[in-house]
């Protein structure tokens, strides 16, 4: 099924429950706006023409915000999509902020550092017109940083005449960055596993955790979870993983990463690889194996009706967006399987980005211990709000984080 088709029946099947008016299911079914336009780059000696996207779902809640992914994944469905996701995961944490998501279809790995500035500034002059702090207000996403952030700003700042440091978040800390955001979503996962953990009687050292994705969210959230004493015993990435029965440490696997290339291997001690401390496993072993909580966290359709139901954790923390699909999800769901779902698991990232915004509309400097407790705070309330009504009427996590945030928006619109 397409990701925006997915994304449309999660929201009509909640609305019917609710049983929102027509207008506000017709407003919405599809984004507000969605801009594709062409950004030529002059590649080596000849100039190339890229295509991007920015989807506007919904602002009744506030301006537009998500992020801008370059991958030669990324699609006009989506990005419809993940700018719907965006809408309810900033109404469920109670941010003054609406829906939007953005992307080129590039490999950007195959760029210069050059080629790479001159599509991310060619990208901000496309959507120069519909951005703004109080507008729409864009933010990293896969494959984009805070470098790219600084350009974008950049080219912002050029076109408006002046300065707005609250128009991009994700910005590096020199140029109005917030402490703390780079760890924000692994963190406010951990948020959620430390919840879920006491809502369940897990104890932590005996729960046993797999991650899929060893990039910024897997790797922070097998730091953060590991420091609270989980067991992190295997993480994977595109091109395979390690499972390590006593516990992974997330510091020395993120170094052994860095030094090779690659996280195979990284069980080693030294030179000595001992198949008792650990052995490499493959991205489709590591939903099979027998752990207590699966956390995709890489990319999206990840858990299909192909894998489904051989996975055995009992709970699943969803910290990529839309890792399972509807089928899969089907499958889960006759299994008994807990999912936590991806709106408010990885919402860490968007309330970091609301905090950098306020600390650049307010001109102030908020400490990373101050931007922790905020996420912290608000994700544990939302999660407990979710808990409440699921128990209430019965429903899955996803069914009732959905209603409280769809709910909240279609009020706002009324
Ligand atoms: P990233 O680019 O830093 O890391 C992605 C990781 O996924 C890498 O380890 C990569 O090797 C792995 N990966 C890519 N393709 C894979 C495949 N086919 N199989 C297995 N592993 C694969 O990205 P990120 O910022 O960590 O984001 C990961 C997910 O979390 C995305 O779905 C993103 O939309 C979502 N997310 C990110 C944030 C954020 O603040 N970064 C916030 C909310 C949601």
């Amino acid at each position: 099924m397409d990701i925006f088709q997915k994304a449309q029946e999660q929201f009509l099947s909640v609305a019917k429950k609710l049983d929102l008016s027509a207008s506000i299911i017709d407003e919405l079914k599809e984004p507000h706006r969605v801009l594709k336009f062409q950004i030529p780059v002059k590649v080596g000696s000849t100039k190339k023409i890229f295509y991007g996207f920015r989807s506007q779902h919904n602002n009744a809640l506030g301006p537009y915000k998500g992020g801008i992914r370059f991958s030669p994944l990324v699609s006009e469905s989506e990005v419809k999509s993940l700018s719907m996701w965006m809408t309810w995961k900033c109404a469920l944490a109670d941010l003054p902020l609406g829906g939007g998501k953005g992307g080129v279809i590039v490999d950007p790995f195959k760029l210069t550092r050059e080629e790479l500035e001159a599509l991310s500034r060619g990208y901000v002059r496309e959507i120069f017109p519909i951005i703004g702090s109080n507008k729409d207000i864009p933010a990293p996403d896969v494959n984009t940083n805070s470098q790219i952030m600084a350009w974008m700003s950049d080219e912002y700042n050029k076109l408006y005449g002046k300065e707005d440091w609250a128009v991009f978040t994700g910005k590096p800390i020199e140029l109005n960055g917030l402490e703390g955001r780079k760890e924000a979503t692994g963190f406010g996962g951990v948020v959620v596993l430390e919840e879920l953990a006491k809502f369940y009687g897990l104890e932590p050292k005996k729960t046993t955790i797999a991650i899929q994705g060893f990039g910024n969210v897997g790797y922070h959230f097998a730091l953060f979870a590991a420091e609270r004493g989980f067991k992190v015993v295997a993480v994977s990435e595109k091109d395979g993983g390690i499972y390590v029965e006593e516990g992974i440490n997330p510091e020395l696997v993120l170094k052994c990463k860095e030094e090779k290339g690659e996280i195979a291997g990284c069980y080693c001690v030294g030179s000595v690889c001992d198949a008792r401390l650990g052995r490499e496993i493959t991205n489709k072993e590591l939903f099979t194996l027998d752990i207590d909580i699966l956390v995709p966290a890489a990319i999206e359709n990840v858990i299909t009706e192909q894998n489904a139901d051989k996975i055995k954790a009992k709970y699943i923390i969803e910290m990529a967006n839309g890792p399972i699909s509807e089928e899969g999800e089907r499958i889960l769901c006759q299994k008994g399987k807990i999912c936590v779902p991806d709106i408010l698991s990885n919402s860490g990232g968007v309330i970091g980005s609301y905090f950098e915004w306020i600390q650049a509309k307010e001109n102030r400097k908020l400490k990373k211990e101050e931007v922790f407790e905020g996420i912290k705070e608000k994700i544990t309330k939302s999660f407990r709000k979710m808990v409440e009504l699921s128990k209430n009427k019965k429903l899955s996590f996803r069914d009732a984080a959905y209603e409280i945030a769809i709910s909240k928006v279609a009020q706002a619109i009324e």
